[in-house]
C-alpha cells in the first residue's frame, strides 16, 4: 500500500497518529494517487502547540519583514507553476487552463498580503479632548485555523493564510481529504522560502481534526469554506467556544439574461459560467432566467453551446470538461437529475451517459442542460455541484428578482443586458453579495472582499481584501496625555 501524505508540523514533516488513511483517486482515470492520513485531535493539538509557541517571536518580527517571506513564496509558486498546475489537473479533474486560473487567483493573494505593512495602519486623531491623542493599531491575535473544500485544493488556502500569518499570527490548515497534494507541495515550497518553524502548519485529515479545530481552546479563530451544512456547523461549534468565524457556505447562482443582451457575450458568459470546473464552484452560474423573449433568442444557442462541450481528461488538450470529483459525487449528481426529471423538468441536454474512450474508469457526466425548471422543484432549489444548467423563464425582471431572493443561497448571480436601467435595478435588489453584469462568475479579486449572504455565508467579516486584515487582528485604542 502507497505510504500516507505527513503532517507538517513545527519544522518537520510527521506521520500521522491515526491508523486509517484513505486512497487518493485520479478523477479522469481512476488511478491511485497515494492515500491521505485521517489524523487525531492528539495531531490537531501537536500543531497547535507549535504555532503557539511560534506566536510570541512572529508578532515581534516587522510587518515589512513579514511580507519578505511572502514575497519570497509568491516567486516560488510562479517558479512551479507547471507543476503545481498539473498536480492540481491530477487530483481535481479540472482542465489545465482551469488549474492555472485558480492559481492565478490564489496567488493574488498573496501578492495582496504583500502589501501588509500597509494594510494594518491604523488611524489617528491628535488633541480628542485638549491635549489628549488617540491612536488605533491593529494586532494579531494568534493562532488560527483553516477548513478547506474539494473544488478549489491549492486557491481555496491562499485565501486566509497569507493575510492571517502578514498580520502576525500562525496559521494550521486541514486541506480537504479529497484533495490534498497540491497543499502537500504547497508546504514544501513554504519551507523553502524559509517561514520559521511553527507559522504554518498542516494537518491532513476529515471530520475529527474540524471538530478538534473548533474545540481546541489556544485556537482564536476559523475560516471556513464547504458546504452549508458543515459551514453552519463550523460556525456554531467554533463560535461556542469562544472562536472568531468566517464560514463560507454553498450556493445556487441565478443568471438573469434581459432580451436586450449582447449574444455572444451571454452565450460564453452563460455556459462558461455553469459548466466550467465542471460545475463544482461556489460561483457557477447553475440557473439561467430568461426573461420574456430572451427565451426565444437564447436558448437554442445556449443547447448548442452546451451540446459542443468537450469532456475529457484536464491534463489533453481540447478539453473544455473534466471529470466530477468522485463516484460518491457522480452517484450524487446523477441521483439530482433524475429528481428533477420526476419533477416533470425537461431533459433538453442528456449527459449522463457519456464516457470518455480509454477513460472509463473516470467518474464522467456530460454536460446536462433541463428546461422547464419550476420554483418548486428540488434541483431549483439545491445545489447540484455538476454540469447541469436549469433554464427558467419569466416574463420581467422584477420575477427574476423575486426568484432569486426566495432562494435560501445568495452567493453570487449575474445580469446579462446592455441597459444600465435594467443592470442598477438588479443591483439594487437582488440581495446576493457578489454580483456580475455581463460576467458570468462574479469573482472578486483579492483585494475586494469575497463571501456570500443568507445560508452562504455564516459571520460578519468576509474573506479577502481589507475584511480579512480586520478578521485576523484585533484593533486597539491607544488613548495619550503626556
Ligand atoms: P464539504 O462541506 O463536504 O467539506 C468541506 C470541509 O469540511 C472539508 O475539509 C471536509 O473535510 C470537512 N467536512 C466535511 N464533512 C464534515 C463534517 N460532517 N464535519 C466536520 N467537517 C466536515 O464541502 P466540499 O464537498 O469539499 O466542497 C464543496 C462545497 O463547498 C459546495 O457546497 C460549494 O458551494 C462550497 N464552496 C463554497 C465556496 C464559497 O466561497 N462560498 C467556495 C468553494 C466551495
Amino acid at each position: 500500500m502507497a505510504e500516507a501524505l505527513k503532517n507538517y508540523i513545527g519544522d518537520r514533516w510527521t506521520e500521522s497518529s491515526g491508523r486509517e488513511t484513505l486512497p487518493l483517486i485520479n478523477p479522469a482515470t481512476g488511478e491511485s494517487l497515494g492515500r491521505v492520513p485521517l489524523s487525531t485531535a492528539g495531531d490537531v493539538d501537536a500543531a497547535v502547540k507549535a504555532a503557539s509557541n511560534a506566536f510570541a517571536d512572529w508578532r515581534r518580527v516587522p510587518a515589512v519583514e513579514r511580507a519578505r517571506y511572502l514575497f519570497r513564496y509568491k516567486a516560488l509558486l510562479d517558479e512551479h507553476r507547471d507543476e503545481l498546475c498539473e498536480i492540481l489537473t491530477r487530483e481535481h479533474g479540472k482542465t489545465l487552463s482551469e488549474s492555472w486560473g485558480s492559481l492565478k487567483r490564489g496567488i493574488e493573494n498573496v501578492e495582496h498580503a504583500c502589501g501588509i505593512p500597509n494594510l494594518l495602519m491604523g488611524e489617528s486623531l491628535e488633541d480628542v479632548a485638549g491635549g489628549i491623542d488617540t491612536v488605533t493599531r491593529r494586532q494579531p491575535i494568534g493562532v488560527f485555523a483553516g477548513i478547506t473544500p474539494f473544488n478549489f485544493p491549492a486557491m481555496v488556502p491562499l485565501w486566509f493564510w497569507p493575510y492571517a500569518v502578514a498580520c502576525g499570527n500562525t496559521f494550521v490548515l486541514k486541506p480537504s481529504e479529497q484533495v490534498p497534494l497540491s497543499q502537500a507541495r504547497q508546504f514544501e515550497l513554504m519551507e523553502e522560502a524559509g517561514f520559521p518553524p511553527g507559522v504554518l502548519n498542516l494537518v491532513h485529515g476529515a471530520k475529527e481534526v474540524v471538530e478538534a479545530i473548533c474545540e481546541h481552546p489556544d485556537i482564536s479563530g476559523v475560516s471556513f469554506v464547504g458546504s452549508t451544512p458543515v459551514a453552519r456547523l463550523v460556525y456554531q461549534e467554533a463560535a461556542a467556544s469562544g472562536k472568531r468565524v468566517q464560514s463560507l457556505g454553498g450556493a445556487k447562482n441565478f443568471m438573469v439574461v434581459m432580451p436586450d443582451a449582447d449574444l455572444e457575450t451571454t452565450i460564453s458568459g452563460v455556459v462558461g459560467s455553469c459548466y466550467g470546473c465542471a460545475g463544482q464552484r461556489c460561483l457557477a452560474g447553475s440557473t439561467a432566467v430568461l426573461v420574456g423573449d430572451a427565451y426565444d433568442t437564447f436558448l437554442p444557442k445556449i443547447v448548442e453551446a452546451t451540446r459542443a462541450l468537450r469532456l475529457g481528461n484536464g491534463l489533453h488538450e481540447g478539453v473544455d470538461m473534466g471529470p466530477v470529483i468522485s463516484k460518491t459525487h457522480r452517484d450524487r449528481v446523477l441521483e439530482r437529475i433524475q429528481n428533477g426529471i420526476a419533477e416533470g423538468a425537461n431533459l433538453v441536454v442528456d449527459g449522463r451517459e457519456q464516457t470518455v474512450p480509454g477513460h472509463e474508469n473516470g467518474f464522467w457526466v456530460g454536460a446536462c442542460l433541463f428546461d422547464e425548471v419550476q420554483p418548486e422543484m428540488s434541483i431549483a432549489k439545491e445545489e447540484i455541484f455538476g454540469p447541469v444548467l436549469n433554464v427558467m423563464r419569466t416574463d420581467d425582471l422584477d420575477s427574476a428578482v423575486r426568484l432569486i431572493q426566495a432562494s435560501e443561497f445568495a452567493n453570487a448571480t449575474s445580469i446579462f443586458t446592455t441597459s444600465g436601467a435594467s443592470a442598477r435595478r438588479f443591483e439594487y435588489t437582488s440581495g446576493v453579495s457578489m454580483m456580475g453584469v455581463n460576467v458570468g462568475v462574479a469573482a472578486p479579486m483579492a483585494f475586494f472582499p469575497f463571501g456570500g449572504a443568507k445560508n452562504s455565508f455564516f459571520g460578519d467579516l468576509k474573506a479577502h481584501g481589507r475584511d480579512s486584515v480586520r478578521f485576523y487582528t484585533d484593533q486597539k485604542v491607544v488613548i495619550s496625555r503626556w
